[in-house]
């Protein structure tokens, strides 16, 4: 006999009630078409609005990558080029200068720092990236490299990575972004970036980093040829690493995007539905009991899903961006920036109080010469 939705999702609903854990087969419930999105979402609402209330968090930020050449040839890829294609860059120190100046001249409290592994770059070109920034606009906060990133320099210096978190601390570093977690599981992980920095490694940097007292966010790409055993299994891992650190501050789901790279045109995959993206966000939500932030990354999403995230788990829709490049390249079609104004009215629209925050979920004041930094806003309350 079919069971009703609330049958289905009644033992999951009284754990979310009573703020218990779930457990790996209730990931793989939430996950089943049989349980109805509005219900998962309603659950994952109600963990939102528990630990941040109305708010809906946004910083203004911008984006570096440096250069978008790269020695591996990650299947879902369709940022990185080849030394000799016309697509390739390496910017040089005015060019990443002048990046810093215009950040700091529209008011950013952040810039995101990723790129690709340059065959001829070494190690103090990375280093130089990060110290060229913290000198001269040492308001800025450097959110940089992904563990990918971080076990290039590793290799590129022989040194382990807890030396180079250190030396990258001394330069400037302020806290690592999410992005090189693609999909845990081996399965699916050695189908499309077999080369790169494995699980481990991963796992290993994010540990580390915590350890020397950085914070950091975390992620999952989604939408691909994962199934949603990988997809629980990925949050537990995560879930895991924080009852371990507590380091983590914010999961982004990003959704995969499939234009312009190997794995979307081989595998003829289409890009997620708003449906899916929802029921992402809804689901980390539910399984991340102990992360504070779920970010409805609005680039990835479209702003009409990120509004609609803001009710299905989602607290945070990231920033106001500038040259934003990874995701345009595999065919996003959202702008590339947004005013305070607009972001602010989109999260209004969606019911929720705008709050800006920094990186480490500081509330920034604005004043006549710059802003301020508040305490940081404590989840839960
Ligand atoms: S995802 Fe990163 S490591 Fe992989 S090919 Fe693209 S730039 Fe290189």
């Amino acid at each position: 006999m079919l069971r009703t939705s609330s049958e289905i999702l009644a033992p999951i609903r009284e754990k979310v009630e009573a703020g218990e854990r779930l457990s790996f087969d209730d990931g793989l419930v939430l996950e089943s078409p049989e349980a109805p999105l509005p219900e998962v979402g309603e659950l994952a609402n109600l963990v939102r609005e528990r630990k941040n209330g109305n708010a809906g968090y946004y910083n203004i930020n911008t984006h570096l990558n440096a250069t978008n050449i790269c020695v591996y040839r990650c299947s879902f890829c369709a940022f990185r080029s080849d030394l000799r294609e016309a697509k390739g860059y390496w910017m040089q120190d005015d060019a990443i200068l002048e990046r810093g100046a215009e950040a700091v001249a529209n008011g950013c409290t952040e810039m995101h720092i990723v790129g690709g592994l340059h065959h001829q770059a070494k190690y103090d070109w990375y280093r130089k990236v990060i110290s060229l920034l913290h000198d001269n606009y040492p308001t800025l906060h450097l959110k940089a490299w992904t563990p990918v990133e971080i076990d290039w320099f590793s290799r590129l210096t022989k040194k382990p990575i807890r030396w180079v978190l250190e030396d990258q601390i001394e330069a400037g570093l302020g806290s690592l972004p999410g992005g090189g977690a693609e999909i845990f599981h081996p399965e699916i992980r050695r189908q499309i970036c077999e080369h790169k920095a494995d699980t481990r490694r991963w796992f290993e940097t994010h540990r580390t980093a915590h350890e020397l007292g950085l914070r950091s966010n975390c992620t999952m790409l989604y939408g691909h040829i994962e199934e949603a055993r990988h997809r629980i299994d990925h949050l537990i891992r995560l879930r895991e690493l924080q009852d371990e650190t507590g380091g983590l501050q914010t999961y982004i789901p990003l959704a995969f995007h499939p234009e312009n790279n190997k794995l979307g045109i081989d595998n003829h995959i289409k890009k997620p539905t708003a449906l899916m993206d929802l029921r992402q966000m809804a689901v980390a939500r539910l399984m991340l009991d102990n992360v504070d932030h779920i970010k409805a990354y609005w680039i990835m999403l479209g702003i009409g899903t990120a509004q609609l995230a803001l009710a299905y788990g989602a607290d945070d829709i990231d920033g106001t961006v500038r040259h934003e490049l990874i995701y345009h390249d595999a065919g996003a079609t959202t702008p590339e920036v947004m005013s305070v104004a607009d972001i602010e009215a989109v999260i209004r629209e969606a019911g929720r109080d705008p709050i800006e925050r920094d990186t480490l979920y500081r509330k920034v004041d604005r004043t006549a010469d710059g802003f301020t930094l508040g305490e940081k806003i404590t989840a839960g309350v």
